[in-house]
């Protein structure tokens, strides 16, 4: 068991450093991209969370393969290579079950990561087919309607995807603004972003531990839906349609959640959240037409600390094998020789 359960703590571990370390760069990457590049955004921070296990997976391949070529550990052959030992875990006298303590809790966590996804998905498939059993298809406009007062439009499903709109939204709405919506729902259909939330999901789950992790999801959930704003709007040439219909659909339902005693304080809060983001994208649909984003100073201030840490991580590489072949080297050892 000494070989799963050390290159277990490897992999979650490389992986939540990984995912530490690209954080900053990504996000200053994100920052400086022009606004016309939204959809650069997406693919930035999907890179950012899919990265760190392409590099957990390297170090467990290299540590593996190593420890079939040579298993005698470093700090064994000679005094000069302690220093590259762990020896902080080999040294303690109950090394071995701390270790083990510390893989159950990193096995539950990420079951727990990784079983949310699947979780999820059952959710919105039970959601979409309770939907589908009493919605109409319009086809002339490519939705779903579903009879519900309540403003809401959403497109569900991972390989056959459709868009609903409650009837609600529809009759809130004018012309313009549903076509707008539509064109959204249709967007997020189009590049396939069900798909794509569900294999970052994934992805997030062994990394749970590490908070740039959580910050990397959400930032990816907030760049989607600029990703398709963005395309909804170029389609409608303006994005007014869009921030009307958004701003028309967040006022009613605060009006909706405004009797505390019919709605629970859980979705007060979340429509409270759901009215700064859906103001954020607002503006950023009006000022399609000229922002550019940020100025060239403030998106020098941002890449220059950004490249200052690639090189420094540059610099570090080569170091980056020995570390990682000693802490699977010294993982190893504590748990066979501490029993
Ligand atoms: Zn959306």
């Amino acid at each position: 068991m000494d070989l799963p359960i050390a290159g277990l703590l490897l992999y979650v571990a490389t992986s939540c450093v990984a995912s530490g370390l690209l954080f900053l760069p990504a996000a200053a990457l994100a920052e400086s991209l022009p606004r016309r590049c939204a959809v650069w955004g997406t693919r930035l921070w999907f890179a950012a969370l899919l990265l760190p296990h392409v590099l957990a997976a390297a170090a467990l391949g290299y540590a593996l393969r190593m420890h079939a070529l040579d298993p005698v550990p470093w700090s064994a052959r000679a005094p000069t290579f302690r220093h590259l030992s762990f020896w902080w875990i080999t040294d303690s006298p109950d090394a071995a079950y701390r270790i083990e303590v510390i893989a159950l809790a990193a096995v539950a966590a990420v079951l727990v990561g990784m079983l949310r996804p699947f979780f999820s998905v059952a959710l919105s498939w039970r959601y979409a087919r309770v939907l589908a059993g009493v919605s109409t298809e319009v086809p002339e406009l490519r939705v779903w309607l579903t009879p519900l007062d309540r403003p809401w439009s959403a497109c569900l499903g991972l390989l056959r995807q459709r868009v609903y709109i409650t009837s609600g939204l529809a009759k809130l709405l004018d012309p313009e603004e549903l076509s707008a919506v539509i064109a959204h729902e249709q967007a997020h259909a189009r590049r396939r972003d069900n798909l794509r939330q569900l294999l970052a999901q994934a992805a997030f789950g062994p990394t749970v531990a590490m908070p740039t992790a959580h910050l990397c999801l959400r930032r990816l959930q907030a760049s989607i839906e600029r990703a398709a704003d963005h395309e909804a709007a170029r389609e409608e040439t303006d994005g007014q349609a869009l921030a009307s219909a958004l701003v028309k659909a967040a006022r009613k339902l605060r009006d909706l959640s405004a009797d505390p005693n019919e709605e629970p304080l859980r979705r007060r809060l979340a429509n409270r959240y759901r009215e700064e983001f859906v103001a954020e994208r607002a503006q950023l649909l009006l000022d399609t037409g000229e922002g550019e984003g940020h100025s060239v100073g403030r998106r020098l201030a941002l890449l220059l600390p950004a490249a200052l840490l690639l090189a420094l991580a540059g610099i570090g590489a080569p170091l980056a094998a020995p570390t990682v072949r000693s802490f699977f080297e010294s993982l190893l050892e504590a748990l066979s020789a501490n029993r």
